[in-house]
């Protein structure tokens, strides 16, 4: 048996025809860039989300999305932007990108998102904003410190790109991931729970004039054509990964759901199986509905032994992320040592990601299970 750590043919399968008509209908059109396929799907978006329309503005990918949401809040060189070290580089990256300085708070090692306290703590004259992600398609709990957070002149970014579609209950109502701070910022990239065939952002702002500057700074700046008002980048959605991910997003609370199904059904086999000392399931935080992007456990002793056998029995395990983002040799200049995050370094040295994805069958899990169980007894 082999069972990739995500397997998009599964889900594409139900899908085909209508991409394929989709894919025909615009190359028919030759209209490849931005246009009324883009605005549909942004409109679509903006329904599904609960914001008002011209709340969301495609763009070329995740990382973009932060690049834009960074530029729309004005963050400049030598700026103070607070972060977590345990998510993907481009989280820290856009913000080095423009010579501001990403300042790490340590997180929660239930949730893997950063710890709000530390990172309250982190505050300076210096920070422009806070940048928290919602890893693996959990969010991060930042409704309780937006107030605060604003009296204080700093924005909130939301790193949305694992958790698009992923909501928290509280203060009285429900929260959606990317619509809570300033700014969010998603990823279509094709591996993401709504994943185009290439690469694919958006920017969500219910704040009308930060939304139109948003939709200038993605073409260079510009207003009017050939006028520019500020200096912007050029990074606007494509028409076919605007169609497609339009179709993907119909079935995307379907699919998310079914992530949460697997989910539940590991917790079952752990206990069933009797691994839970060695594995530890990944925590959904009260209020949160997790639509497991990734479903990361901890493992206790042995980590990199049971990658390795599982994956040389044909099971798809990952460890997102290996190596901290305050120790990654790009970042040497912030001054940042071992020991500065002890939590971040000690997930990076437990943490595995197991297949979770729609199509994954309880077969395949149990038989994943299994083998995590025959490692330990051997
Ligand atoms: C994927 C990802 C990004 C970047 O998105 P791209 O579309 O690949 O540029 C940013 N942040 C996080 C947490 C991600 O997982």
């Amino acid at each position: 048996m082999t069972v990739p750590i995500l397997d998009l043919p599964r889900s594409f399968c139900e899908i085909k025809p209508e991409v394929l008509a989709a894919a025909e209908r615009i190359f028919d059109a030759q209209s490849f860039i931005l246009g009324q396929e883009v605005r549909t799907f942004e409109a679509h978006c903006e329904s599904y989300l609960g914001v008002p329309e011209g709340s969301c503005i495609g763009c070329a990918s995740g990382t973009d999305a932060l690049l834009l949401g960074l530029m729309s809040c004005d963050i400049k060189p030598g700026d103070e932007v607070i972060t977590t070290p345990f998510t993907f580089f481009a989280t820290a990256g856009t913000i080095a990108r423009l010579g501001a300085v990403p300042v790490f708070a340590d997180v929660d090692p239930s949730t893997y998102n950063i710890d709000i306290d530390a990172a309250m703590n982190k505050i300076t004259t210096k920070t422009r904003a806070f940048l928290p992600v919602h890893l693996f398609g959990q969010m991060t709990p930042i409704e309780g410190v937006i107030s605060e957070l604003h009296g204080r002149g700093i924005a909130v970014i939301e790193d949305t790109a694992q958790a698009f579609g992923a909501v928290r209950f509280a203060d009285g109502g429900i929260l959606r991931a990317g619509t809570v701070g300033d700014v969010g910022c998603c990823s279509f990239f094709p591996t993401k729970n709504l994943g185009g065939c290439g690469d694919g952002g958006m920017v969500v702002t219910v704040d009308k004039n930060r939304a139109d500057r948003l939709r200038r700074l993605r073409v260079h700046g510009s207003g009017t054509t050939y006028y520019h008002d500020e200096i912007g980048i050029n990074s606007r959605l494509d028409a076919i990964q605007a169609a497609i991910l339009d179709i993907k997003l119909a079935h995307l609370e379907a699919w998310n759901e079914e992530r949460r199904k697997a989910a539940e059904y590991y917790r079952l086999l752990f206990k069933a199986y009797d691994v839970q000392e060695f594995i530890t399931a990944p925590v959904e935080l009260g209020g949160n509905r997790h639509i497991y992007h990734q479903y990361v456990v901890r493992v206790s002793e042995r980590r990199d032994d049971l990658m390795e056998y599982l994956n040389a029995e044909g099971f798809g395990v990952r460890v997102y992320y290996p190596l901290p983002l305050h120790l990654q040799p790009c970042f040497e200049y912030l001054g940042c040592k071992e020991g500065d995050f002890p939590v971040s370094e000690k997930l990076s040295r437990e943490v595995l990601a197991l297949p979770v994805f729609p199509g994954l069958t309880q077969d395949e899990q149990e038989q994943l299970v299994a083998k995590i169980a025959a490692f330990f007894r051997k």
